[in-house]
């Protein structure tokens, strides 16, 4: 595993980013969040008004995957932000998701097709 796998270097890494420019004071949960949302935005903006097909000869070109690249770093950057300073261990946020997510899409019973027979019995019950 290299470090840069590791969540809580990274967090470490994009705080001591921060506090050697003196933002922490700008760092909030309500403005940490909406920059995650911009950075997304930022993300979707590249595929805008081009089709599946179009993308995916875009994504043989080193300029387009590149800027997918940054704006993907930007949105991690910004969720590390808030969890450092909402105190949140992401790992075992992350384990703790997955484990309610197999309890409410059990793969025997979404696997494939299977998933809109699921969606559609929760709905008609
Ligand atoms: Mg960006």
């Amino acid at each position: 595993m290299k470090r840069t796998d590791s969540l809580e270097y990274l967090k470490k890494m994009v705080s001591k980013f921060r506090d050697e420019r003196g933002w922490k004071i700008y760092h909030n949960p309500k403005d940490l969040a909406i920059s995650i949302i911009i950075e997304a935005a930022e993300l979707l903006e590249l595929f805008q008004w081009r089709t599946v097909d179009e993308i995916k000869t875009l994504l043989n070109n080193n300029e387009f995957k590149s800027k997918i690249i940054d704006e993907i770093a930007d949105v991690m950057i910004y969720i590390l932000s808030l969890a450092d300073i909402l105190a949140i261990d992401l790992g075992k946020a992350v384990e703790i998701k997955i484990r309610k997510n197999e309890k409410k899409y059990p793969a025997d019973l979404v696997y494939g097709g299977k998933f809109r027979d699921l969606i559609n019995k929760r709905t008609l019950t």
